[in-house]
C-alpha cells in the first residue's frame, strides 16, 4: 500500500468545502454522477473509434444506498482509472479545481446565487461524507486500484481486486448528512437532477407485471418480476430532431416535465442550433391567466441532460420567463453572478437568439394558420404584449402579428385596423382614434353609441395593455387610443368644430345652476354643458382617458405618474344642450319637478356607466316606480 499527500496550499481544505458550499450539499450527487456519465460516454467514444477493443454493451449506472454501513456507492462502467490516472486526475487535476473555486470564492461564495450552479466536481463528496473510496478499474490491461481519503489531506492507495471495469465511488456518509442514507431524499435529488441524463441510471428494482400466459386460468395471478428500477429517460425529446417528432411527442414530453399540469400547452418552439453557440431546446406557450403571479412551473436549464437550475433569468428575456420547457447549452457560464451574466457576450447573443425565434415561430403561426392564431391570442397576449413593450427587436417584428380584437369578435393587425378605420376615424387634426372597451358589458352602452356612429370598438382587456397603448403612440404617428368612455362621442373623434348651441349663454347659466342645486356639492362630477346632436343621450357620465389610464398603468407597476395609483376616480357629466330633456328641465316651473327630472337623469347616466349604486340605485327604483305609475 502507497500513502501521500494531496498537495494542498491551505491546510485543510475539506472544512472549507463543507463551510464554503453550505447551502447546496445535495449536488454532490449530480457530480459523482456526471463524471460516471462522462467516463461512460468516453468509453464509448473509444470503442467507437477502435481505441479500445472492449464490448461497449449497455453500460448503466448505478446508485445504491447501504443505510447500515452508513454508505452511498456509485458505480458506473465507463473507462476507469489505472493507478497513474487516479494520482494524474483524482489528486491533481481535480484538486486544484477545487482548490482554484475555493480560492476564488471564498469570498462571494455566500450569495448562494452562484453556488447553487457550481460543480466542485469530484471533491464535492467530502461535503456529505468524511470519508470517500474510489474503486476503479480501467478499460486497459492494468490492474484495479482502491484509492481512500479520509477528509485530510491524506490518502491511501493500492491495488484491487475489482474485476469488472468501471469506477465505484463509495461515500461514508458523515454524521450531519444521514438524509442522504434515506431512499425517497436520493430519489428526490435523482429526480431533479438527473431526469434525463444520457446514460441510463439504476437505483434499486421494482416489481414488473408480465403478461398472463395463454393456458393460464382465470384466477391465477398474473406473473411479476423484478427489473432494475431505471430513473431517467436517457433520449428526451429536445436531444432529438424536430422532424423525428410528432405533435404528440412534444405533448407527451411536456407531461413528462411537468407531471402535475393537466393543461396541454398551446404550441411548442423546439430551439436547435451549434453555430456561433451550441443550443437546444423546447419552448412551449402555457395557457397564462391574467394573474401574473402565479407561475410555479418554469423553463429548466441544462448542461448536456443535466438539471442546472429554474432559475434562467438573465438567460432569457424577461417576457419569455412566463414560458415552460427546457434549454440545454454547454455554453451557458454558471461560475459568474446574474449581473456579469447578463453582460456576457454570449448569453446576449443566446437571449437574443431565443427572442427571434419565438417571433418567427409565432409569425409563421399567424401566417399558415390564422384562425387558429385568433383563437389561441387570448391566453397568448399577455407574454406577446409584454415581449413587445420590453423588446424593440420584438416590437419590430410582433407588430406584424399582434391582434387587435373588436368586441364584435374581430381580429384585425395594427396595419389592418389601420385600413380599415382611417377614413371614418380621423380627427379635424388628421390624427386617427381608436377606440376600445375594456369590458363589453360594464362599457355596452357607450360601445353602441360608436358603434351607431359607425365607429370600430376594440375589446382591449389585458392588465398592461395601457403600456402598450402608450408605446404605440410614442412609435406611430398621428394615432390615439381612447376608451369609449372617456368622453362624448362627438368629442371622443371630434370632426367639426361644435354645433351650434340651441341654448343662450343666459339659459346655460341658468341650467348650470339648476343642475348644482340639486347635486353640486356633494358630487364628484364636474358638469360641462356641450351642444350635441339632439338625439344623442341628454347625460353622459365620461372618464378622461389620460387619467384614468395613467392610474391604471400605475396600478400594474411602472409607468403612469408617481402617486397617481391612489388618486380617486374623475368623472365628467356632460349634459346634451340641445336634448329636449334638457329644455324640459330648464323649462319646468315647479321645483319638486324639476329636482325630480335632474335626479332620475344623473341616475340613468349613472346607471349606464355602472355607477349607480346603494342608496342612490335603491331612491332611483322607488322613483321609478312612481313615474310609471
Ligand atoms: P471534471 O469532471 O470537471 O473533470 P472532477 O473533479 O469531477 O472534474 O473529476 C476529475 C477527473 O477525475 C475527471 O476529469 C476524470 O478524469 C476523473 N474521474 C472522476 N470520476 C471518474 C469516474 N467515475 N470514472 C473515470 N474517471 C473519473
Ligand atoms: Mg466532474
Amino acid at each position: 500500500m502507497a500513502t501521500g499527500k494531496i498537495n494542498v496550499s491551505v491546510d485543510n481544505i475539506f472544512p472549507l468545502i463543507k463551510k464554503f458550499l453550505y447551502s447546496d450539499h445535495e449536488i454532490f450527487l449530480r457530480e459523482l454522477i456526471s463524471n460516471a456519465t462522462d467516463a461512460t460516454l468516453k468509453l464509448k467514444h473509444l470503442t467507437a473509434i477502435g481505441e479500445a477493443k472492449v464490448e461497449y454493451g449497455n453500460p448503466l449506472i448505478e446508485v445504491k444506498i447501504d443505510k447500515e454501513g452508513k454508505k452511498l456507492h456509485v458505480i458506473d462502467q465507463g473507462l476507469g482509472m489505472t493507478e497513474e490516472e487516479v494520482k494524474k486526475y483524482i489528486n491533481e487535476v481535480a484538486f486544484s479545481g477545487a482548490e482554484e473555486f475555493l480560492n476564488k470564492y471564498e469570498d462571494s461564495a455566500k450569495d448562494a446565487g452562484i453556488i447553487g450552479h457550481f460543480g466542485l466536481g469530484f471533491y464535492s463528496a467530502f461535503m456529505v461524507a468524511h470519508k470517500v473510496e474510489i474503486i476503479t478499474k480501467s478499460y486497459k490491461e492494468e490492474p484495479a486500484v482502491h484509492w481512500t481519503c479520509d477528509g485530510s489531506p491524506n490518502f491511501t492507495i493500492e491495488e484491487s481486486n475489482k474485476t469488472e471495469r468501471g469506477t465505484e465511488i463509495i461515500l461514508h456518509i458523515a454524521e450531519d448528512s444521514t438524509e442522504f442514507l434515506e431512499e425517497g431524499r436520493i430519489r428526490e435529488l435523482l429526480r431533479k437532477y438527473n431526469k434525463f441524463m444520457p446514460v441510463p441510471i439504476k437505483f434499486g428494482t421494482k416489481t414488473e407485471t408480465l403478461p398472463k400466459p395463454e393456458d393460464a386460468k382465470e384466477e391465477d395471478p398474473a406473473p411479476t418480476k423484478e427489473v432494475d428500477n431505471i430513473i431517467n429517460n436517457p433520449n428526451p425529446a429536445w436531444t432529438k430532431q424536430p422532424t423525428d417528432l410528432k405533435d404528440e411527442d412534444y405533448k407527451s414530453f411536456y407531461r413528462e416535465l411537468y407531471p402535475m399540469q393537466f393543461e396541454e400547452p398551446l404550441f411548442h418552439i423546439h430551439l436547435n442550433v451549434d453555430y456561433p453557440f451550441n443550443l437546444t431546446g423546447i419552448l412551449y406557450f402555457p395557457k397564462l391567466t391574467n394573474d401574473l403571479n402565479i407561475q410555479k412551473d418554469k423553463i429548466q436549464l441544462y448542461q448536456n441532460q443535466v438539471f442546472v437550475t429554474d432559475n434562467v433569468e438573465g438567460i432569457v428575456p424577461e417576457f419569455l420567463t412566463m414560458l415552460r420547457g427546457v434549454i440545454d447549452s454547454p455554453d451557458i457560464p454558471l461560475n459568474v453572478s446574474r449581473s456579469y451574466l447578463q453582460a456576457d457576450g454570449a448569453v446576449k447573443k443566446i437571449s437574443s437568439y431565443i427572442t427571434g425565434k419565438v417571433a418567427d415561430k409565432l409569425n409563421s403561426l399567424f401566417k399558415n394558420n390564422r384562425e387558429d392564431f385568433e383563437k389561441k391570442w387570448n391566453d397568448i397576449k399577455i407574454v406577446i404584449e409584454y415581449g413587445m413593450l420590453s423588446e424593440d427587436k420584438f416590437f419590430e417584428k410582433a407588430d406584424k402579428f399582434a391582434l387587435y380584437p373588436t368586441v364584435d369578435g374581430a381580429y384585425y393587425t395594427f396595419e389592418e385596423l389601420q385600413e380599415k378605420i382611417k377614413g371614418n376615424q380621423t380627427d379635424k387634426d388628421d390624427k386617427m382614434v381608436i377606440l376600445y372597451a375594456s369590458d363589453k358589458e360594464a362599457q355596452h352602452s357607450y360601445i353602441e353609441t360608436a358603434k351607431a356612429k359607425g365607429y370600430e370598438v376594440l375589446l382591449l382587456d389585458s392588465p398592461i395593455i395601457g403600456h402598450l397603448m402608450q408605446k404605440l403612440e410614442t412609435t406611430k404617428e398621428k394615432i390615439s387610443f381612447a376608451r369609449v368612455d372617456a368622453d362624448h362621442i362627438d368629442k371622443l373623434i371630434q370632426k367639426e368644430d361644435t354645433q351650434i348651441s340651441k341654448l343662450s349663454d343666459e339659459e346655460k347659466e341658468k341650467l348650470k345652476a339648476d343642475l348644482e342645486a340639486v347635486f353640486g356639492e356633494k358630487s364628484n362630477y364636474t358638469v360641462q354643458l356641450e351642444a350635441m346632436d339632439s338625439d344623442a343621450s341628454p347625460f353622459v357620465i365620461t372618464e378622461p382617458e389620460f387619467l384614468r389610464r395613467m392610474k391604471e398603468m400605475q396600478q400594474t407597476g411602472g409607468g403612469g405618474m408617481f402617486g397617481m395609483g391612489n388618486m380617486p376616480e374623475m368623472y365628467n357629466l356632460i349634459v346634451n344642450t340641445n336634448h329636449e330633456l334638457v329644455s324640459e328641465i330648464l323649462n319646468t316651473k315647479t321645483a319638486k319637478k324639476k329636482e325630480r327630472l335632474i335626479n332620475q337623469s344623473l341616475d340613468l347616466a349613472k346607471l349606464s356607466k355602472g355607477l349607480l349604486k346603494g342608496a342612490d340605485l335603491t331612491n332611483f327604483i322607488k322613483r321609478s316606480y312612481e313615474m310609471v305609475k
